[in-house]
């Protein structure tokens, strides 16, 4: 399977096709350099991003972007995984940076009393549980088994998980 790789000054994106899924990985900043029409990927029934090493969106950026993300999910349906804490927090600003994509697992922050700041990668069970409970999973540190404090604001953070259905029970 070849890895093909398309250069930014300040991104690159990586990306293989394995049948009718095509992966794509992002890593770096999306601004003024990125040019999201220019991205030649192949039309195909699924993609999934990794977002894994997404870091800064700026606002020249974050318009490229959205018209990238829509022009794909016009070939394809888009899934993302392992979603950075900073594109999170893009997604909570500018909710059409998802177009109608589908977050599969994302980083969210913790900290820890003994080892500082810690970015936590919380999957479907944990997405489960942040829909039911509206709160962030109790998770415990890997080195020294002390339960994380989580360290963002869960209203905020989680803003992204929100369903229509929520927002209509919250407004009767
Ligand atoms: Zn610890």
């Amino acid at each position: 399977m070849s890895i093909h790789r398309l250069d930014f000054s300040s991104l690159v994106i990586e990306w293989t096709q394995d049948g009718e899924l095509i992966k794509m990985s992002f890593k770096g900043d999306i601004d003024e350099t990125f040019k999201g029409e220019s991205i030649e990927i192949p039309a195909a029934p699924k993609y999934l991003i990794n977002a894994h090493s997404l870091n800064n969106f700026n606002s020249c950026g974050i318009r490229e972007w959205t018209l990238f993300i829509n022009s794909l999910h016009k070939k394809g349906a888009i899934s993302f995984e392992k979603c950075s804490v900073n594109f999170i927090d893009q997604v909570n600003m500018v909710p059409e940076s998802l177009g109608e994509g589908n977050i599969l697992s994302f980083y969210a922050p913790y900290y820890c009393a003994s080892h500082g700041e810690i970015d936590i990668l919380l999957e479907k069970r944990h997405i489960e549980e942040i829909k039911s409970r509206h709160e962030a999973p109790q998770i415990a540190c890997e080195k020294c088994k002390q339960a994380l404090e989580f360290d963002a604001l869960e209203e905020s953070f989680f803003l992204f998980l929100r369903t229509d259905e929520e927002d209509l029970s919250h407004a009767s």
